[in-house]
Formats: C-alpha cells, sequence, structure tokens
C-alpha cells in the first residue's frame, strides 16, 4: 500500500514551503540548520522567538483538534509539514515535547480546564515542557520510579530526582511520573504530574555530554509543588497515562526526520567525493548500504503512515525504532571513517565541533534514548513474536 499526495496535498505543500524559505530568509536566517541533536544550546533566544513566530502563523498544533485551537489536518499534511521544514533547514524545535508529546496527552488524557490552561501556551510557542520520566533506578525500568508526591494544603508535594530530562534547564514545565500512593509498587500508584519548573524546589544540574553541550540535566525535587488539578488522569493511574504519551512519539515527524538523515548522507558522500574516500572500496560499500537503509526507512515509514489506524499496532511500525537508531549510529561512525584522520581534529578553545563529527557523537545515544535496543528487541519478541514475557 503506497502513501499518495493529492493536488490539494501538493498545493498545502507549497504553501509551507514558501512560507518556510520567506520566514528563514529575514531575521531568521542565521537560525537555519541550527539547535537539534548535539547543537541544543545554539542560539535560544532567537530559536525561542522561533517558536513564537511558528506560533502566530498557525504551524504548531496542526494535527490536534479545531475546538482545542488546533487546524485538524489529517496526518498526510503534517507529514508535508515535517518534510518541508526538514528541506528548509528550519531549527532544531525547542518546543517539540510540548507539542509532540505533553500536548496530545492533554488532549486524550485531559480535563476541559487543562486543555484550556495547557493547550494554548504551546500552540502560541511560548511554553517549553521536559519528560519527567527517567530517575538513576528506573530507565528502561521506568516502573521501578521512586520520586514522591503527596497531597498538602490543595497543592502536590513532590520529593526525589530525574535525570537525563532533556531541555530541563529551558522548560517552564515539566511531566513529572511520580508515586502518590505510599508503599505502592510497580505500575501501580503512580501519577502523571505537570510541574512547573521555575519555583524553589526544583534543582536543575545540567551533565555535560561529549558533544560538550548539556542538553539533558538532573533534576531534584525538594518540596517542589504543584496545584492539586494538574495531575493528568486519575491519581494512581499514571502508568496508563505516561504509556499514552510514548505513544505519540514520532508519527507524522518520521519522514522529516528521514529527510535529515538524508541531508547527513549527502553531506558525507560529498566529503568522500572530496576527499578521495569513496575511492576506498570498502567506503563505497558502506556509503551503498546507508542509502539503502534509509530506502528501507522511508517504505517503512510510508507503509505504516498509509494506515494510521492500525500504525501503533502493526508489527512493522515495531521495527522502526530499533532500526532507525541503529542505522543512523553506523552513519556516524562512517562519517568518521569517510573523514579520516580529519575526525580527530577540532577547531577552537576548548574546541568547536563540525556538524559530522557531533553527529558521530550525539548518536551513540539513538539507541538508548527512547527506548534501548536491547528493550526494542524485547518488545519486538513479545509483542510481534509472541514469546513469553521474560523473565524477572
Ligand atoms: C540523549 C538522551 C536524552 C534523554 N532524554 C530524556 C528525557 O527528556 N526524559 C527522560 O525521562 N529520560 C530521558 N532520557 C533517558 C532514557 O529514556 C534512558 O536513558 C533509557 O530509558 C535507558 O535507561 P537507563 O539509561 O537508565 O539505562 P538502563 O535501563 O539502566 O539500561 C542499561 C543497559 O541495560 C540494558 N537493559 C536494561 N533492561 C534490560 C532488559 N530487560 N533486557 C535487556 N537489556 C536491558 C539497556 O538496553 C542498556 O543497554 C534520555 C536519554 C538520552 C541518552
Amino acid at each position: 500500500m503506497h502513501l499518495r499526495f493529492s493536488a490539494e496535498d501538493e498545493a498545502f505543500r507549497r504553501e509551507v514551503a514558501t512560507w518556510l524559505a520567506d520566514a528563514l530568509g529575514g531575521e531568521f536566517a542565521s537560525v537555519r540548520g541550527r539547535g537539534g541533536p548535539g547543537d541544543e544550546h545554539a542560539m535560544l533566544d532567537e530559536r525561542r522567538a522561533w517558536e513564537r513566530k511558528l506560533g502566530a502563523a498557525g504551524w504548531i498544533g496542526m494535527g490536534w483538534p479545531t475546538e482545542y485551537g488546533g487546524r485538524g489536518l489529517p496526518l498526510l499534511r503534517q507529514v508535508i509539514w515535517y518534510e518541508e521544514y526538514a528541506r528548509a533547514g528550519g531549527p532544531g524545535r525547542l518546543g517539540h515535547i510540548g507539542e509532540g508529546l505533553l500536548g496530545p496527552t492533554v488532549v486524550a488524557f485531559g480535563t476541559d480546564a487543562q486543555k484550556r490552561r495547557f493547550l494554548p501556551p504551546i500552540l502560541a510557542g511560548e511554553a517549553i515542557w521536559c519528560q519527567g520520566y527517567s530517575e538513576p533506578n528506573a530507565g528502561s525500568d521506568l516502573a521501578n520510579v521512586q520520586t514522591r508526591a503527596a497531597l498538602q494544603d490543595g497543592a502536590w508535594v513532590l520529593h526525589g530526582q530525574k535525570v537525563w530530562t532533556s531541555w530541563a534547564q529551558w522548560a517552564d514545565w515539566c511531566f513529572v511520573v511520580a508515586r502518590t500512593d505510599p508503599g505502592s509498587e510497580r505500575h501501580k500508584g503512580l501519577s502523571y504530574l505537570l510541574v512547573p519548573m521555575r519555583q524553589p524546589g526544583v534543582e536543575i544540574r545540567p551533565i555535560v555530554q561529549i558533544t560538550g553541550d548539556s542538553e539533558f540535566s538532573e533534576v531534584f525535587f525538594d518540596g517542589a509543588r504543584t496545584d492539586a488539578e494538574n495531575v493528568v488522569g486519575a491519581p494512581g493511574d499514571g502508568w496508563k497515562v505516561a504509556m499514552g504519551t510514548l505513544a505519540f512519539e514520532r508519527g507524522a515527524s518520521t519522514l522529516g526526520q528521514q529527510l535529515l538523515f538524508q541531508n547527513e548522507l549527502d553531506e558525507i558522500c560529498r566529503v568522500a567525493k572530496e576527499n578521495g574516500a569513496a575511492n576506498d572500496p570498502a567506503i563505497r560499500q558502506r556509503l551503498a548500504h546507508a542509502w539503502m537503509g534509509l530506502q528501507i526507512q522511508r517504505a517503512n515509514a510510508l507503509r505504516t503512515l498509509s494506515r494510521p489506524e492500525r500504525a501503533e499496532l502493526a508489527r512493522e511500525a515495531m521495527i522502526t525504532k530499533l532500526f532507525w537508531a541503529t542505522w543512523h549510529r553506523e552513519l556516524g561512525k562512517l562519517a568518521m571513517d569517510v573523514l579520516g584522520p580529519e575526525a580527530e581534529i577540532a577547531a577552537g578553545a576548548p574546541y568547536d565541533l563540525t556538524r559530522l563529527q557531533r553527529l558521530f557523537l550525539f548518536t551513540r545515544s539513538d539507541t538508548i534514548y527512547a527506548g534501548s535496543n536491547q528493550i526494542q528487541r524485547n518488545l519486538i519478541a513479545e509483542r510481534a513474536l509472541g514469546m513469553p514475557r521474560e523473565p524477572r
């Protein structure tokens, strides 16, 4: 089954491309291609302003229902947006977690009051969100969350630690999975709380990554507070909501991501031709293999997206994360081998990495976040192949 774009879709594509070319040509020309993995610290003020510009023009929450301020556009239109955004060199999105994860979660599980309060600032490009799931002893095993929260005087009061929280230092809000039933275990007794980040009970300690940036942080809650009504779903029923959020990861943005991958592969091919690496038979083989992997990803994405009603359950969707993450990590290695000795040289002090060097370093994490490769294989074994659950 193939995904087809109608004449109306193509007209929409032209509208998007024209808007992006115009918007990224003027005062925002400098943010073109900046931000994103390994470059998240770049031009924060400008990228915040860019978020507001996107919001004002109605390019955020395009798939959200119109009654909540979205445009209710079908999946294909969203795919077109992400493709054109990548093609135009749109900057890494600071609002991605709010738009892609928290917003759809509030739409699906939130109260009317939560929808009225939390959705408009995301749509306007004003609110930056981060995701407070992982803890030192709860990563792959998320049900082991130890951060606790209790109701006191009309507010949830939180104690505990999160880790690897992307964008924590820039975020206004965090969605936190916390244990609210004392003595509960595993998936039971957890709640999904919306917590303001700028308050005395929240301490953020950025973690320096091998790229030299600190895209993620440790987050300590020591008496942090949030209003009693800021729980999504019923108190104690947060596991269901937390899993609902994970189901929103990627989806329409997949094809845009593949265009970014294509841009990276194009750059590696260009370098290989320029510096002679393309004459090395082993490098040529690997370049061809990388290109094949990209075609397979595109075919699989088109097949999955053409049946959106089944996408989350379809077996073919289950291989997506494992495939792209492994492919992308190998692409990072290939980039270094194409560069040869130059790959090890950094300019500036302390050092300034090139795009391909950042690619190599950041892609080391692709096979860890959003479900590690080992966890993905376990899921495929259990859910796609019907193997018994792994013993604990
Ligand atoms: C760049 C980056 C950004 C991130 N951003 C966020 C964020 O914004 N918010 C957030 O909450 N978290 C974030 N994370 C955390 C991420 O979700 C976790 O790193 C991930 O879930 C793995 O958990 P862990 O690091 O605790 O490793 P562990 O779960 O301790 O795993 C260690 C190793 O053991 C393997 N392993 C674990 N369990 C099994 C098993 N049952 N079977 C086989 N192998 C297993 C894993 O695959 C891994 O190789 C981010 C991580 C990275 C790298």
